[in-house]
């Protein structure tokens, strides 16, 4: 089993990826080279500014490179709540705007030849309890009437054989428009696209600190200084305290994934016969899928710190794997790897500005589509082509105590651990 990621083994960063050093001035500098920075540096090419990505690792080495290759409709928060918070009309177009996410993945990734394995292979959501099977019929009820939308339906413990080959959930949740795809093929594609279009990405460059001056920012980096008109500050999971505000509006989470060697066809037919991206309704989840090649991708976490140890994490998400897949008991682990993901206290991506630096972050686990679209949105807010966006309209609940967060993750983890024994 190899401490490493499985999707950048099989799909390296280019070699050839025209890299920059850093530039003196541009009109926008975007600090972090995922999903968020890419699709902004892409719609500000469009519209012909000037921009570098500067990157403290490679380009895509964060999340975006690293998760579950799962593009969902939805956001994390659940709609009832999010219809009961913002009222039924922002209600309504959360919800559109995350279909639309999905949509807009699918057309970039067409339009720009990236090939990345998107499957309309839509999602499946588990009953890890009874009472969670009686919440999906309500819920689908609820969508067809507050939404309009038919699109989800429910299957129960006795028909779940035909999406998933194992007995240990009692039913589940379908929505067909979900999509898989391959994250690294996917980021790497972006940033082969960036590139082509003149985006400088400039690797092992971390921003150390912002002043504001009169033509903009002085961006102070490791490297050197840049001034720029603008900045996008997307880094997601990986914020650090350079702009105190905007982490303490963001704490981050590992999540940790193991893959298994490719499996027999037969095998791959029998535990997903669909091929669906599957997740869980605990609120410490497990998710998984096949990959392209046929091997089981099995992630989640039994604690929300990020610096877990990979081995020992393994052994854990495997031994929970097996609960699930009797069938994948003695199947050899290839690869286990973690990564950080950016939550915010109400669970809503958010995104604005603050100290005069934008921002667009805490997708919540959904930001294979939700950063892509947002980071887009963005691209096009700086570059004068829209107002706003749907997430800069929200509070952004931000606290002095947030960026303390190993003191509490413990107990925030068993919190969880108590909901999920008890509800
Ligand atoms: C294990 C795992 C599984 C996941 N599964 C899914 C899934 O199946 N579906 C889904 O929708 N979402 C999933 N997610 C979440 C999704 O991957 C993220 O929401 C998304 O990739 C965020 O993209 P981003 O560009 O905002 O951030 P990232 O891709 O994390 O990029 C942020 C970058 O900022 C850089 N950075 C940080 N600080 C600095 C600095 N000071 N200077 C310069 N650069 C800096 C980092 O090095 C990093 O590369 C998962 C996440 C993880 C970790």
């Amino acid at each position: 089993m190899k401490p490493s990621v499985y999707w950048t083994e099989d799909c390296p960063r280019p070699p050839d990826l025209p890299v920059s050093p850093l530039p003196e001035t541009v009109d926008v500098a975007i600090i972090g080279g995922g999903y968020t920075g890419l699709n902004a540096a892409l719609a500000l090419r469009k519209a012909g500014a000037s921009v570098a990505i500067l990157e403290k690792e490679s380009i895509g080495w964060g999340a975006s490179s690293r998760n579950g290759g799962m593009a969902l409709t939805g956001l994390k928060e659940s709609m009832p709540v999010i219809f009961r918070r913002y009222g039924a009309e922002m209600g309504r177009a959360f919800w559109q705007w995350s279909l639309d996410a999905v949509d807009y993945v699918e057309r970039l990734t067409t339009e720009e030849g990236i090939d990345c394995n998107f499957v309309r292979s839509g999602h499946l959501l588990l009953a890890f309890k009874p009472q969670h099977f009686a919440h999906f019929v309500e819920e689908v009820r609820w969508f067809r009437k507050q939404l309009g939308y038919t699109d989800l339906w429910v299957v129960g413990k006795a028909e779940l054989h035909c999406e998933i080959g194992s007995t240990a959930y009692h039913g589940g949740l379908v929505d067909p428009r979900s999509a898989g795809l391959h994250p690294a093929r996917y980021v790497f594609g972006l940033a082969q696209a960036a590139a082509r279009q003149g985006v400088l990405l400039v690797e092992r460059t971390a921003l150390m600190d912002i002043r504001r001056i009169r033509t903009g920012f002085l961006v102070n980096t490791n490297c050197g200084t840049l001034s720029a008109s603008e900045v996008l500050i997307a880094t997601n999971g990986y914020t650090t305290n350079v702009i105190r505000p905007l982490r303490q509006g963001i704490f981050p989470v590992g999540s940790y994934i193991i893959t298994t060697e490719p499996l027999p066809v037969s095998l791959q037919q029998e535990l997903s016969p669909r091929g669906r991206m599957c997740f869980d309704s605990k609120h410490f989840l497990n998710y998984f899928r096949l990959t392209p090649d046929g091997r089981m991708l099995f992630g989640g976490r039994h604690n929300l710190s990020p610096s877990l140890d990979l081995i020992d994490s393994a052994r854990k998400m495997q031994a929970r794997m097996v609960e699930v897949f009797p069938q994948l008991a003695g199947v050899p682990i290839s690869h286990t790897w973690n990564g950080n993901l950016g939550i915010a206290l109400d669970l809503m991506p958010h995104a604005g500005r603050v100290n005069g630096v934008h921002y667009a972050y805490a997708y919540a686990g959904h930001g294979v589509s939700i950063a892509s679209f947002l980071g887009k949105e963005m691209g096009e807010v700086l570059a004068g082509k829209r107002t706003s966006t749907l997430f800069a309209q929200i509070n952004h609940p931000r606290y002095a105590f947030v960026p303390y967060d190993r003191f509490y993750l413990p107990l925030v983890s068993g919190w969880f651990r108590l909901l999920d024994f008890f509800t």
